[in-house]
């Protein structure tokens, strides 16, 4: 078996390979060697073209389609000596980096006048801005819009000032919720009229959205978020006493059928299940044809939310422990760390409730069996049984 097939390469070969991969040797004959490609400059691929002519007994450089940077280049090698192409090569690589350096330099006064015309255009044209501020430093400009529903929506735009190319306007903050996790709504743009349409776009797309969410913190009792904002695509509702309901929708599909979940023990959350299976297996299922609220209210099965009394009832019983609805019955504060207190003991004449955390620690400390996704133990309050997830710190 013969490896005739086989290139063998010599050592510059395969270091030029190595170290400029877009680098070919293109000619070879007994007068002069040509390499050509490419060079990266640090922003750039540079076409670059190396002659080593065997009767003038040094190297040449060409730059095309650039005469003076060719020159420049020409002149620098041949004051030089060199013992290889790869020499040559970083020689020019090194100078083509310092002139990108010295470019991107020179540009930065261009990029605070074009920051300043930007901004100066843009305040001009635009009438239905509500606010816009330029940063001192040109580094970022604030702004905000009043939509169709008299909603006020603030952005910012950051200004990467060291950036040689033109896209030097990114909208960095902005109450929109995301598409999906991990993907930008918005490109960064080379002017700030560019961004700003496509975040009124956005805005105005998002209209149904916005309405929908403002309905709801109108007309329910919304237990979480704590302080909603409008980039919050969720709200868990109070239904009735340790029962609640959360709500998410798809903010950029809101007619479509929110998810829909109840929390609370099977005794209070299986009616309202059994209704939304009702609901939703007698073929008319979803719509939202007299809006979207209207359907959430008949896909539940309510005339209207059912609203927090004003002041919650404590059992004044002397010794007795207060204890708020909702509030967990280990640390007696209805939020740990922005939790709710979502565990609830399933004894019906208990249902007490426990942050995650506290249950955990609790049962832990009373040395209950730990079990595959959590622990297996006793209620603090009733002694029956519950169990309860590990929480997400452990
Ligand atoms: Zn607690
Ligand atoms: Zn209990």
């Amino acid at each position: 078996m013969g490896n005739s097939g086989l290139v063998v390469m010599d050592q510059t070969d395969l270091e030029l390979l190595l170290n400029y991969p877009l680098i070919h040797k293109t000619r070879e004959t007994v007068d002069e060697v040509v390499y050509s490609g490419y060079v990266f400059d640090g922003s750039l691929d540079v076409e670059v073209l190396v002659k080593w002519g065997s009767c003038v007994g040094r190297y040449e450089v060409e730059v095309p389609g650039d005469t003076p940077l060719s020159k420049e280049i020409d002149e620098l090698i041949a004051t030089g000596h060199f013992r290889g192409v790869l020499e040559v090569l970083d020689r020019v690589k090194l100078h083509l980096e310092s002139i990108r350096r010295r470019d991107c330099v020179r540009n930065i006064a261009g990029v605070y006048q074009k920051v300043l015309w930007e901004y100066a255009e843009f305040t001009k044209f635009y009438l239905n801005l509500k606010s816009c501020r330029l940063q001192e430093d040109l580094r970022k400009i604030f702004l905000s819009l009043t939509d169709a529903g008299s909603r006020e929506h603030s952005a910012l735009i950051s200004i990467d000032l060291s950036r040689c190319d033109e896209a030097i306007f990114a909208l960095t903050s902005y109450d929109l919720p995301q598409r999906e996790a991990g993907t930008t709504l918005f490109e960064p743009s080379e002017n700030v009229a560019t961004l700003f349409d496509r975040f009124a776009a956005q805005v105005e797309y998002l209209q149904p959205y916005f309405d929908l969410m403002d309905e709801l913190d109108q007309n329910c009792d919304v237990l979480d978020p704590e302080k909603p904002q409008r980039a919050d695509p969720y709200r868990r509702i109070w239904l009735g006493e340790n029962v609640s309901v959360q709500i998410t929708t798809d903010p950029y599909n809101v007619f479509l059928r929110p998810d829909v979940r109840f929390l609370g023990p099977d005794r209070l959350v299986d009616p309202y299940r059994a209704t939304l299976n009702d609901r939703l297996g007698d073929g008319e299922g979803w719509t939202c044809r007299d809006g979207v609220f209207r359907g959430l209210l008949d896909l539940l099965g309510l005339a209207s939310f059912p609203r927090l009394r004003e002041t919650v009832t404590r059992h004044d019983d002397d010794d007795d422990l207060l204890v708020a609805e909702g509030d967990c019955s280990v640390c007696f504060a209805p939020r740990l760390n922005g939790q709710l207190a979502d565990v609830v003991c399933r004894n019906a004449s208990c249902e007490k409730r426990y942050h995650v955390e506290c249950l955990y620690e609790w049962l832990v400390a009373v040395n209950a069996r730990k079990v595959l996704d959590g622990i297996s133990g006793r209620c603090p309050n009733c002694e029956k049984a519950i169990t309860c997830p590990v929480p997400v710190r452990f």
